[in-house]
């Protein structure tokens, strides 16, 4: 059977455009459009069956017939004009008849450009990407008509539709179609009939750097242990187990500028609540999702943060960022030093002559081995029970009072600080309680550096 024979049986029972009679046989020829293969296809057939009936009397019937086939069920305007020309008589096309597979659709591609450009305004953006959910009825409609006619060569109706808008869109916005890492992916819901538009943005990543310099504030937001959010007497229906976090005092600003629906506040790693992020701060990055602004005054909006929340934290060097870095971030978190001051009570009354005896001691012992650490009772609940094996790379101590005094610690990210001073009952070894003999306890953490 010739691809002719084929074109001919297809338009025998159903009308379907010249988009999709193109589509149909899209793996065959390259270097032009589906619209362009279908009406040459209906071309070729017209002028070898226009031949026919001129020159070969016995297949004149045969020809007329075809002709007429394109005229009428392909409403093929140019077999139509051969029939005028020759005197043959055939019946007008009902112009209503709408494709078969595309329901006209792709006829009117610019329609649907054009309604995308509606819910693009007041959104910035670089680049876009089209995609497609298709009613099920469309899919089986097609999947049928090939199979009925053994179609092998066809393009699916969403690489063609996805195609075609973002060819007519690129023109009317004058931005380019974007397959890799869209700024704005279109989705357009297509049923025989109507369609709906809804749009997908791509989050927008900010690095920075954060300080806490109060006890007290969490991280990230907590829901009440009480009522998880909800909203409960002992929370006073705020949903939150503590008034504010560094999120919170931070990422209202970007997402106010940004004009993104919500954030996720990502940090590498984190102190604890009672713990002051000092020095060069805490690597973070904010996640903004459905951002309708894209370029920040990131100098601006860290004016903004800091000016409001004085003394109570600060964000420092800014930059764009990706959703890579954030993996990145959360895996350097456990690979990177840090450096800690800790106030520390001991049980028991020591002189200064003593305390520098312990203190070399306690250099001596980390310089010599590595610190065995089981997951600290206290975070047993989100943290898988395991023991760690952490670097202590630096000690300095001062003595403050006889049951007072104050560590610098230098060591390996992940180290729990608390539990290496205090030991947490024979979880953590070597402690500094096991050096000493007896037990310390660590009253005020901060973080000094973070490398
Ligand atoms: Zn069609
Ligand atoms: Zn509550």
């Amino acid at each position: 059977m010739t691809i002719f024979d084929k074109v001919i049986e297809i338009y025998r029972d159903t009308y379907i455009c010249s988009h999709c009679l193109g589509r149909m046989f899209s793996l065959l020829g390259t270097d032009t459009t589906n619209h362009d293969r279908g009406n040459s296809l209906l071309l070729a057939i017209t002028m070898d069956k226009h031949r026919a009936y001129l020159s070969q009397q016995d297949n004149r019937d045969n020809a007329s017939q075809i002709l007429k086939l394109l005229a009428e069920n392909a409403k093929f305007t140019p077999a139509q004009s051969v029939l005028k020309k020759e005197g043959i008589e055939y019946i007008e096309p009902d112009s209503a008849e709408k494709c078969y597979l595309c329901y006209d659709i792709f006829n009117n591609i610019n329609v649907y450009a054009k309604r995308a450009e509606k819910y693009l305004e007041n959104l910035e953006f670089t680049n876009f990407l089209i995609g497609t959910a298709l009613d099920a009825h469309i899919i089986n409609n097609e999947d049928n008509f090939k199979a009925t006619h053994n179609l092998l060569e066809a393009e699916s109706f969403k690489n063609h539709f996805n195609r075609e808008v973002g060819k007519d869109l690129s023109l009317i916005l004058g931005k380019p179609a974007e397959f890799g890492m869209p700024d704005i992916t279109i989705i357009y819901s297509i049923k025989f009939g109507s369609f709906d538009i809804s749009l997908l943005l791509r989050s927008l990543f900010v690095y920075g750097r954060y300080n806490k310099f109060v006890r007290g504030i969490p991280q990230t937001h907590w829901n009440c242990r009480l009522c998880r959010g909800r909203g409960c007497e002992s929370c006073k229906f705020t949903g939150k187990q503590y008034p504010t976090s560094v999120e919170e005092l931070i990422s209202p600003k970007f997402v106010n500028e940004a004009k993104a629906d919500g954030s996720k506040f990502h940090g590498a790693g984190r102190e604890d609540i009672d713990v002051r992020m000092l020095g060069n701060g805490r690597p973070f990055i904010l996640e903004l999702n459905n951002p309708k602004i894209r370029t920040l005054d990131l100098i601006k909006i860290q004016n903004k943060v800091n000016k409001s929340n004085k003394r109570k934290i600060k964000v420092s060097d800014l930059k764009y960022s990706s959703k890579e870095r954030v993996k990145n971030l959360k895996f350097s978190a456990e690979n990177t030093k840090k450096v800690y001051k800790a106030i520390v009570i001991s049980k028991e009354k020591i002189s200064k002559d003593n305390f520098d005896v312990l203190l070399k001691k306690l250099k001596s012992v980390y310089e010599q081995q590595k610190l065995q650490q089981r997951t600290p009772i206290r975070v047993s609940h989100r943290r898988a029970d395991k023991i760690r094996e952490k670097k202590i790379f630096r000690v300095e101590g001062k003595f403050i009072k006889p049951n007072l005094s104050e560590f610098i610690v230098e060591a390996q990210g992940g180290t729990y600080i608390k539990e290496l001073i205090s030991g947490d009952n024979g979880r953590t070894t070597p402690s500094f309680s096991d050096v000493y003999g007896f037990s310390l306890e660590c009253k005020k953490l901060d973080v000094l550096k973070i490398y």
